[in-house]
């Protein structure tokens, strides 16, 4: 298992010469915190209620790419779920030999992942999965990502993506457990190197607080886990262990408020 170079997606994931990329307008996991789902329906594109009818960019999937690609982050605005797997996998097929590396970031459906390591183990030297899992526990993840995969199902999905030999990360963003050492530590016992661990927490959230009446019913929550003093806790547990946790900006800007 060859490893995509460590801290090459650290600013916008994609890397400064990288590319983004999604095949998706909408994603029918309709997180609460979801920001693409907020700017869309700030900007008049779509509806904050109607993001879960996504529509399918069918010219995207078909392109014939080309042009050489350094980096490519798969997707960044919608998840690979049941519903649009046929065509992210056509879509990848396209793009995997003009690409120097992939990172595929999702919240994991079992079966998806499944068919994608089968699919694509061949080009596993240069595909990095990197599983979102913000909480260790299904109340959390039912309220704020109802439609998402259960916890337990991305917790084993990593084994299954290690067993195909594809380098796993996992984005702890946003975290919302008041401890997130608890979730940590389980990644960290499933063989996720600290150093390819990501936490964040929630940003935008007041923003996100007039779209989303759970955000904004769960405010008290919310603030009490990103405050300073919290967020200073975590990161001083976090070094005291010894880990390479990899820390957002936001969590290193709003540990630092005053
Ligand atoms: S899975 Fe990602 S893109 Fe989809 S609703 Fe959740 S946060 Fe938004």
């Amino acid at each position: 298992m060859k490893a995509v170079t460590r801290g090459t997606y650290e600013k916008g994931w994609a890397g400064p010469k990288g590319e983004t990329m999604n095949i998706c307008k909408g994603c029918e996991d309709l997180c609460e915190y979801c920001y693409g789902r907020n700017s869309a329906a700030r900007r008049g594109q779509k509806d904050w209620d109607d993001w879960g009818n996504t529509r399918i960019n069918w010219k995207i999937v078909n392109k014939g790419y080309r042009k050489q690609r350094r980096r490519v982050m798969f997707p960044s605005t919608h998840n690979i779920n049941k519903y649009n797997l046929k065509p992210s996998i056509i879509f990848l097929n396209n793009l995997l030999p003009h690409v120097k590396s992939l990172l595929i970031v999702i919240k994991p459906w079992y079966p998806v992942v499944k068919k994608l390591c089968k699919q694509f183990q061949r080009f596993n030297d240069k595909i990095e999965l990197r599983f979102t899992i913000t909480t260790f526990q299904d109340r959390w993840r039912e309220r704020f990502e109802p439609y998402s995969s259960p916890i337990p199902e991305r917790l084993s999905s990593i084994k299954l993506a290690h067993k195909y030999g594809f380098l796993v990360s996992v984005v702890v963003e946003p975290f919302l457990d008041a401890d997130p050492l608890v979730l940590i530590r389980k990644l960290i016992k499933r063989n996720v190197g600290p150093h390819n661990i990501w936490i964040g927490p929630m940003n935008h959230r007041r923003e996100l607080s007039r779209t989303s009446d759970v955000i904004f019913n769960h405010s008290a929550y919310l603030n009490s886990i990103y405050q300073p003093l919290n967020l200073k806790s975590i990161y001083g547990r976090i070094m005291a262990e010894g880990w390479k946790i990899n820390f957002k900006d936001g969590f290193l800007n709003q540990m630092r408020k005053k």
